[in-house]
């Protein structure tokens, strides 16, 4: 499957840069065909650098610059910033409830974020902990949270954000997708989307582009007719009410 009707999404993740790396080359065909996209950082990324010398508060800004610039790439004029430290998130009821609020607030028609079952990549990469606890908190949002009245009531729904019904999730960054995205002509897009994440790519370049090409290349596995260049998620489809 490589076709998903709606109108707007809401992409949950946890550091500055995983939004366009999961699903940047997506984001830019949706914004092309018209759907609205909303951004949600959970995190600072107060931890991504390991220059000594550079300041705290400056990463934190360089990196919220950037996903703005990122942003605007991509085509999309809201982005969320929950500010959760780095390296330190958990699948805590004050970050289900915060998901819970923005997806109540924005009413999206889909929710994307990260696989939470995701430990190992390919005997070559351990998942970071953020991406797979954002990808848990994310699924306790969705259900039961985004619809429930009573859960989490006094700061919700008696605050006036109404239930809300989704009617899928698409979850990135894993190893079992079932459905994929071309994104051959987003392909260049997706790779400067991704550069301007100066702090994260200082020695961003022809080499690091290349790779990104090999690493869509290799998400195309499994789509058939088989892509050149795709995004792979693992999807849900709510059943109507
Ligand atoms: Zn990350």
């Amino acid at each position: 499957m490589t076709d998903l009707e709606f109108n707007k999404a809401l992409v949950f993740f946890a550091h500055p840069d995983d939004g366009e790396f999961m699903a940047g080359g997506s984001m830019i065909k949706w914004v092309s065909e018209g759907k609205e996209i909303v951004l949600c950082v959970v995190t600072n990324g107060a931890n991504g650098s390991n220059d000594p010398n550079m300041p705290r508060e400056k990463l934190i800004a360089s990196r919220r610059e950037e996903q703005w610039e990122a942003a605007k790439i991509t085509g999309i004029s809201d982005v969320v910033f929950l500010e959760y430290e780095d390296c330190m998130v958990e699948d805590s009821h004050e970050l289900r409830l915060d998901m819970i609020r923005q997806i109540r607030r924005h009413k999206p028609d889909i929710v994307i974020g990260p696989d939470p079952t995701m430990y190992f990549f390919g005997g070559a990469y351990i998942n970071h902990p953020d991406h797979r606890r954002v990808g848990e908190a994310l699924c306790a949002a969705i259900s039961p949270g985004a619809a429930t009245v009573p859960l989490y009531r006094e700061q919700l729904y008696d605050k006036g954000f109404e239930p809300h019904h989704l009617t899928s999730a698409l979850f990135g960054m894993t190893n079992h997708p079932d459905f994929w995205v071309d994104i051959e002509e987003h392909m260049e897009a997706k790779i400067k989307s991704v550069s301007v994440h100066q702090t994260q790519t200082p020695e961003f370049g022809d080499h690091f582009a290349d790779r990104m090409r090999m690493v869509a290349s290799a998400s195309a596995e499994g789509s058939n007719p088989k892509l050149k260049y795709a995004e792979a998620f693992r999807a849900i489809h709510f059943r109507e009410r």
